[in-house]
């Protein structure tokens, strides 16, 4: 199920699956920035909705930092990062993990 919205650097932008938005296959989906809204295609396989959403999601912080990205480098950055994510579950568990940087210090000898 794709999620309602993800926060992106502070701010919460929606995510909305919307029928017959494939345009060609460079148009999957977009980002609506003054509205912080996401559209993906809602007719896709789950890789490939999972996929857009992550470039979207890019396109995102791209517009927020201010940066000029080519579509080209959103698209190897958003494909790259989502199999490197789906190939270790175990990285994302450690990436998300609430520990604390100094947890381990009382039992260090
Ligand atoms: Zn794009």
């Amino acid at each position: 199920m794709i999620p309602k919205g993800v926060w992106v650097l502070g701010k919460y932008w929606t995510v909305e699956a919307k029928v017959g938005f494939y345009r060609n296959e460079e148009c999957f989906g977009d980002t609506i920035h003054p509205q912080l809204r996401i559209r993906v295609d809602s007719e896709m396989s789950l890789q490939q909705t999972r996929d857009t959403l992550l470039h979207e999601i890019i396109h995102a912080i791209e517009k927020e930092l201010g940066l000029t990205m080519s579509e080209k480098t959103v698209k190897q950055l958003s494909t790259t990062l989502l199999a490197v994510l789906r190939g270790n579950p175990s990285l994302m568990t450690f990436l998300l993990s609430e520990a604390e940087d100094n947890a381990d210090a009382t039992t260090s000898p």
